[in-house]
């Protein structure tokens, strides 16, 4: 199925600008072609055609940003042949998808004893890690309505209007009626005190956005945690809250590290968090970390023994390249992190951020001047 239209969609052939003999003959465009080209003539096609794609090095819109160190290309490279769904014969990439796990669960202050292990598991992105967090939601509401003998057919979940378009997908693919606080003049965050007010026994969870996806204002974790907790008194639920840390789960802690908005917050019991949102990361890497084993329901985790041992899973694929590979992302984090001193990243973080505000204002400035 074709769902995006490209430009190309009434020129039914390729031409090609070379004079080889393979390529004199123009090829069909959406159909196999009757005869083979050599390699080196169809990767000059492929590569011309896709110099009409925007540079990726002057791309100031999109979320990602797409410069990565040479030895981080030279990791991926190296490991690009793993299938590494495959634990048994990548046991490495393995161990560092659960390293990430565990350094990214501490920066988030999870509860974990001294030699206790982080709950959580790598993902394309924020994404599926939101569906797997909301999945991990649905299921433990259920079980809870179930025992009650009460009916357990109608879960929502209370957001912000200004969600990001995965909160929607999740709650239309996996049958949640999503109830969105509506923005007003001036607030364009989700206001706590009417998410609470929306929250009913059907509730799956309350998700807050550190990072809108609007204007990029953290939402009050804090005040929604205690909010929350004054209302599961009163009522007898238990309303937990997952926070979308997507593009705010690695400024937050560095910067703003009085900040509470993690799992100090005792009703927070999942984050996700994407690893391709703050430069310096390909596209293909996120997070989502549960506060407790109790937080995500055994019956998601799939246990798959035909690859060898015993391996537990949870995600929404099955085979996974290396673009996704915890591995380029244990590189940023080793060289942002750790290697040149431990504040580097607060370092590079702290100008850039000054300077989005010196854009904002700008911009603001300018839009101002137009509408007066
Ligand atoms: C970008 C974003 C997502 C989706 O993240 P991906 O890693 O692109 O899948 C979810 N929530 C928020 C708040 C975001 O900014």
């Amino acid at each position: 199925m074709v769902l995006s239209k490209t430009a190309s969609e009434t020129d039914v052939s390729v031409h090609s600008t070379f004079a080889s003999r393979y390529v004199r003959t123009s090829l069909p465009r959406f159909k196999m072609p009757e005869n083979s080209i050599p390699k080196e003539a169809a990767y000059q096609i492929i590569n011309d055609e896709l110099m009409l794609d925007g540079n990726p090095r002057l791309n100031l819109a999109s979320f990602v940003t797409t410069w990565m160190e040479p030895e981080c290309d030279k990791l991926i490279m190296d490991s690009i042949n793993k299938n590494y769904v495959d634990m048994d014969e990548y046991p490495v990439t393995t161990e560092l998808q659960n390293r990430c796990v565990n350094i990214i669960a501490h920066l988030f202050n999870a509860p974990l004893g001294e030699s206790e292990a982080a709950v959580g598991v790598g993902t394309v992105g924020s994404s599926e890690a939101i569906m797997l967090a909301g999945l991990a939601f649905k299921r433990k509401w259920q079980n809870k309505r179930k025992a009650e003998g009460k009916p357990y057919d109608k879960p929502n979940i209370v957001t912000g209007a200004n969600v990001q378009v995965c909160w929607e997908k999740f709650a239309r693919y996996f049958e949640v009626e999503l109830k969105e606080v509506k923005l007003r003049e001036g607030y364009y965050v989700m206001d706590p005190v009417k998410a609470v007010e929306m929250v009913d026994e059907n509730t799956i969870c309350v998700a807050a956005i550190l990072g809108s996806t609007l204007n990029g204002e953290f939402e009050d974790v804090k005040l929604l945690n205690d909010l929350l907790i004054k209302k599961n008194k009163e009522t007898g639920w238990d309303t937990p809250i997952h926070v979308d840390a997507a593009s705010g789960g690695f400024i937050a802690p560095f910067l703003y590290p009085e900040l509470e908005w993690d799992f100090r917050l005792p009703l927070v019991k999942s984050i996700n968090v994407s690893g391709h949102k703050y430069g310096l990361v390909y596209a293909g890497i996120g997070w989502v970390i549960w506060r407790n084993k109790e937080d995500l329901p055994e019956e998601l985790i799939f246990h798959i023994n035909y690859l060898g041992a015993d391996q537990p899973t949870f995600t929404l694929n099955f085979s996974k390249g290396h673009f996704s590979n915890p591995i380029s992302f244990i590189r940023k984090l080793t060289t942002l992190l750790f290697l040149p001193s431990s504040n580097m990243y607060i370092y590079i973080s702290k100008p850039t951020l000054k300077l989005c505000y010196v854009c904002l204002q700008v911009l603001a400035k300018s839009l101002l001047s137009t509408t007066n």
